[in-house]
């Protein structure tokens, strides 16, 4: 088992006028094979812990610690993180000229392991996954995110869940812009990882839609930096009758 630490994480944003603070002491504890639902209205910070997980340079820390299996992901590059097993749709950069998608998710592989993947299991597992995904042959030799429809966009990021098996997988508002149907591809997706893997998911999401198709272990309710409440699938239950309401009203 492998375990993903965050301890009292601060975080701030640089802007023009300074750094602003938006995570103001995140606890959170995921372990492989749990499914973690991060929540939380718009504005929340939910990105920001994403953000921060993967390295990117406009997210500061400035006090807690994250760490995988005791080891510190903030020492690690972007790239180490990937190696050290963590998942992070948003690490990659949005478009990437001139590289398809079969080299991207072949060198990305390459890069984690230190090795290239033999390429008969590879080539067959890619068809299997582009299948299962509903994913277009032809997806296959365009450039990464050239073009791609919300949908096609989040499709490759569960392409590259499948393909790359990480430990820790964080996925942001991976539900947002999905019809239904593409919603339960996506799902099925990242579900046949879950069964198919030892991975621990980071669901992050404003609506409770996906928690209908991806069943969470742990809730965790993110106002204003800090959580909130923490909870089972119930609290996931509860927040889509009631909303966020009650985290906002006088006294509490
Ligand atoms: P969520 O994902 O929960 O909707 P975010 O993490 O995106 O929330 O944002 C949390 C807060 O931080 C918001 O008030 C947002 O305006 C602010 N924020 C996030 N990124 C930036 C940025 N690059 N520049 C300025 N403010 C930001
Ligand atoms: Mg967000
Ligand atoms: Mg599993």
């Amino acid at each position: 088992m492998s375990t993903l630490k965050i301890e009292d994480l601060h975080v701030g944003v640089n802007t023009d006028t300074g750094l602003k603070p938006i995570l103001n002491g995140i606890d959170l504890v995921i372990n492989t094979n749990e499914t973690h639902a991060i929540m939380g209205p718009n504005g929340s910070g939910k990105s920001t812990l994403a953000y921060a997980l993967a390295g990117h340079p406009k997210y500061e820390v400035t006090s807690g610690s994250v760490t995988l299996d005791g080891e510190d992901v903030l020492e690690m590059s972007v790239d180490e993180r990937a190696k050290a097993g963590l998942f992070l749709a948003m690490q990659y950069p949005v478009e990437v000229p001139g590289v398809t998608v079969t080299n991207f998710l072949r060198s990305a592989k390459t890069a984690i392991d230190g090795e290239a993947p033999k390429l008969r299991n590879w080539t067959k597992d890619l068809k299997q996954a582009m299948e299962n995904l509903r994913v277009d042959p032809a997806f296959a030799s365009r450039n990464v995110n050239e073009g791609f429809s919300g949908g096609e966009k989040k499709r490759h990021e569960i392409l590259q869940l499948e393909m790359l098996k990480p430990k820790f997988a964080v996925l942001d508002e991976t539900d947002s812009g999905l019809d239904v149907d593409a919603l339960r591809i996506v799902s099925e997706g990242v579900n046949r990882v879950k069964d198919a893997t030892d991975v621990g998911i980071m669901l992050i999401t404003h609506y409770t839609r996906i928690l209908n198709y991806i069943k969470p272990d742990h809730v965790h309710v993110i106002i204003k930096g800090r959580v909130a409440e923490e909870g089972g699938p119930e609290l996931a239950e509860r927040l889509e009758n009631e909303g966020y309401d009650r985290f906002f009203t006088a006294g509490v």
